[in-house]
């Protein structure tokens, strides 16, 4: 992956921007440091941001934690804990994230102009600090944990120069610089890369999937946050008046019990209704989530609560109008009545659905400005910009950063 691939998509000046400020970054040394090399949206991040900064000269690299089994049982309990889920971490648990962490930092080797630690699990790296900025670069929701994990993260937290987190309303209070950056998509990849009419129509029908009507979809986890038995009563609503297909898309993923019964749940409910379709997308599905979002005619995220929902940003990107919750990180995608439509019911969601289907003129613009939306302001690069200026400010110890 290379900048130059990004001219002519991404915000110019946001190419501009990394190009002069990768100049005088050119040969010093960064290090990311996370606890997985594949799946989750911090890995996906890092395997497309790492070769950019790369390509532009600085001397980048990606180290992975190495975990034993009851370290990742911990860090699944700590993540657990700081989302709020009513979980303690034992005094036990914690030696284990101590001896862990310690044993990592050893054998990696973190000296680097500019680290960044990802996510709670190594952020412990931070005891073998010896030079550089240090920034703790938080990618899930800590506004109401468990007040004595946290008390304890926080103090370790603390000793990081600075610490990034997705959104405001995801953030903790802390004594040292903190920072917004918003996740991104990059638009290069299998998952938002443009596809050809053919791909997109032979996957509809490798589906079974007829065209013949408008298409609803909603890609995404069995979960009941995700209020699957939510979009369908919505779609019942609208099918009164327009005839249209339902798909639901998504996978459950194979340590999670919970979505064997969601799935089953829907599947009840949909109760054979031969226009609701429900798709069991195995891992690695990205261009066939892809060619779904571009051969839809109206993109539902109905969530009841949501960590970033980056698979808005993924359907706004392929021009379509997306009906969201008022949840987490999307109503910063959705833009009221201009990229999409908030809603905060199945009625309300049924009504918008409905004004777009008879307003395909509408529908068309507001897919035009979604598209727009998503490439200022969440493409991959700006998240590169945004590395690239935090770290030059920090170094210059500047008062007010924008990023
Ligand atoms: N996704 C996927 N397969 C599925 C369902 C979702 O690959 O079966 C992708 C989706 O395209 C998006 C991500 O997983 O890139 C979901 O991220 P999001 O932030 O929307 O929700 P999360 O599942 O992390 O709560």
């Amino acid at each position: 992956m290379k900048l130059e691939d990004y001219r002519g998509i991404a915000e110019q000046g946001d190419i501009r921007a990394i190009e002069s400020m990768a100049a005088k970054l050119k040969g010093r040394t960064m290090l990311h440091v996370n606890s997985t090399a594949e799946g989750g949206g911090v890995a996906e991040l890092l395997q497309r941001i790492v070769p950019l900064f790369k390509d532009l000269g600085i001397n980048v690299r990606w180290e992975v934690m190495q975990g034993t089994k009851p370290f990742f049982e911990v860090t699944k309990g700590l993540h657990n804990s700081l989302q709020g889920k009513g979980m303690h971490i034992t005094k036990e648990m914690w030696d284990e994230y101590e001896s862990v962490n310690r044993a990592n930092a050893e054998r990696i080797d973190t000296d680097a102009d500019c680290v960044i630690i990802h996510d709670p699990q190594p952020a412990m790296f931070i005891e073998k600090k010896r030079r550089g900025i240090w920034f703790w670069r938080c990618h899930i929701d800590i506004s109401s944990p468990d007040p004595i994990t946290w008390y304890f993260l926080k103090n370790i937290v603390e000793r990081y120069d600075g610490s990034i987190f997705s959104v405001a309303n995801f953030a903790q209070s802390v004594s040292i610089p903190q920072f917004m950056m918003q996740p991104s998509i990059d638009p290069l990849a299998n998952k938002n890369i443009e596809l050809s009419e053919e791909e997109v129509k032979g996957t509809f029908e490798r589906f079974n999937l007829p065209t013949d009507k408008p298409i609803l979809l909603q890609v995404s986890r069995f979960d009941p946050f995700k209020d699957p038995l939510g979009v369908i009563d919505a779609y019942r609503l609208v099918k009164k008046y327009h005839d249209c297909r339902l798909v639901l898309a998504g996978g459950t993923a194979t340590d999670d019990p919970e979505g064997d019964r969601v799935l089953q749940e829907v599947r009840e409910k949909a109760g054979g209704d031969p226009d609701i379709h429900l798709l069991l997308l195995p891992p690695f599905s990205d261009r066939e989530i892809n060619a779904l979002q571009r051969g839809s005619t109206i993109v539902l995220q109905k969530s009841t609560r949501e960590g970033f929902g980056l698979v808005v940003a993924e359907a706004l990107w392929k021009k379509k109008p997306v009906i969201g919750g008022d949840v987490g990180g999307i109503p910063l995608q959705i833009v009221e009545g201009v990229t999409g439509f908030l809603v905060h019911s199945a009625e309300g969601a049924a009504y918008r659905i409905r004004q777009l289907l008879e307003n395909p003129d509408k529908s068309r613009h507001m897919g035009e400005a979604a598209k727009e939306h998503i490439r200022r302001n969440f493409l991959v690069t700006r998240n590169v910009k945004n590395y690239l200026a935090l770290w030059i400010a920090m170094e210059r110890k500047e008062q007010v950063i924008y990023i």
